[in-house]
């Protein structure tokens, strides 16, 4: 692409995510397609409609794995999956004491939301209510905190039963393209995920579903997915990048650069100007001295160590967002710009309270 065709289509694109406008499929491709001297071009022009919808603000998260390895699932990227040989911690669920001491732990570091994840393919119901007890508790000691559940595949009525409980999220990731989706799973398909993600949906709990990248995927393959993400309309989207385990079928693979990474992220914030984009797991180890730059592109990162992987020290991620000029954002603020929650004005009139209805 000519410097002119850089330049137009950055422009193009800034000025479609500024009006909350997605990009074509042939934008999306031609962003994916510029090269590495454009990258600091294509950040900046990402860079500014994050700065429109977010500030610059970034929203810290932490994993707690409550129930680690020994998955009937064979998910190919995932170290906790069937027939892993991957040394990960194998355990069974931890009390909810222990939860919530480690939710307690990490939102002290500054973390505003708590993801509680379990490994599986789905819960059971009395899965459901451990997990929505530790919600309680962690609520109960943190009220502002954000808690989002992530269990695998949902069963009728136990969306209802975690946001009953309390939860604010559900997370189930897309992960790949449809077309993709039965090379790396054989267990479930795409269509169950995206159910899940329906389900958790209408049972009032925030969406948060994203992908993994570096899985052999092409370019028409990561707007595939970017584009069937926006189709759920997620409130975040986390972006991973894959970890290569020892012991799973993807181990060994090193596709990604981290030039290669910041034009996903950057295509991420043009599909979801207004959304949380979530820089996740792999970031260390694909960005590497690139990661500031990537705190110009997503809002959201986790803080702290992964499912089965450690992370950076929270410190020197904390020192990493002061050092590029971010500041973390605090519980009492909104994580979505307003235009996201002005559909839905909760009833504060007519029956039931002493003010008139509007008719
Ligand atoms: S991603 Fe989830 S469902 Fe798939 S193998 Fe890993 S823990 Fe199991």
């Amino acid at each position: 692409m000519t410097e002119l065709g850089v330049d137009k289509l950055l422009e193009t694109l800034t000025g479609k995510a500024l009006r909350r406008e997605g990009p074509t499929r042939d934008e999306a491709l031609a962003l994916l397609g510029t090269g590495d001297d454009d990258v600091l071009d294509v950040v900046a022009a990402a860079g500014r409609v994050r700065r429109e919808f977010f500030g610059r603000r970034v929203k810290l998260n932490h994993l707690v794995n409550m129930k680690s390895g020994m998955c009937p699932e064979d998910c190919s990227y995932c170290s906790q999956r069937l027939g892993s040989a991957s040394e990960i911690l194998k355990y069974s669920w931890i009390s909810e004491d222990e939860a919530a001491r480690a939710a307690g732990r990490a939102i002290e570091a500054g973390a505003k939301r708590v993801c509680l994840v379990a490994s599986g393919r789905g819960p059971g119901d009395r899965d459901i209510e451990r997990v929505a007890g530790t919600v309680g508790a962690i609520k109960d000691a943190a009220p502002d905190v954000e808690v989002c559940v992530c269990l695998g595949l949902l069963k009728p009525g136990q969306a209802e039963r975690l946001r009953e409980a309390g939860a604010d999220a559900y997370n189930h990731n897309l992960n790949t393209s449809a077309e993709n989706y039965r090379d790396i799973c054989s267990t479930h398909t795409f269509d169950d995920r995206v159910r899940t993600v329906g389900d958790a949906k209408s049972a009032g709990l925030s969406p948060c579903s994203g992908a993994i990248f570096g899985m052999g995927e092409s370019d028409d393959d990561v707007v595939d997915i970017a584009f069937a993400l926006r189709e759920v309309d997620p409130d975040s989207v986390p972006v991973n990048f894959l970890i290569p385990f020892e012991g799973t079928p993807m181990q060994g693979r090193w596709e990604l650069t981290p030039h290669r990474c910041l034009r996903i992220l950057a295509l991420f914030r043009f599909v979801f100007p207004d959304v949380e984009v979530r820089l996740a797991g792999g970031r260390e180890i694909h960005l590497r001295a690139l990661q500031p730059l990537a705190l110009h592109l997503a809002n959201s990162i986790f803080l702290g160590d992964y499912l089965t992987s450690e992370g950076q020290p929270g410190a020197a991620d904390l020192a990493m967002i002061a050092d590029a000029g971010f500041v973390v954002e605090g519980a009492e603020e909104r994580t979505l710009p307003e235009a996201r929650h002005d559909l839905v004005a909760l009833r504060r009139r007519g029956a039931g309270t002493d003010a008139p209805s509007n008719v």
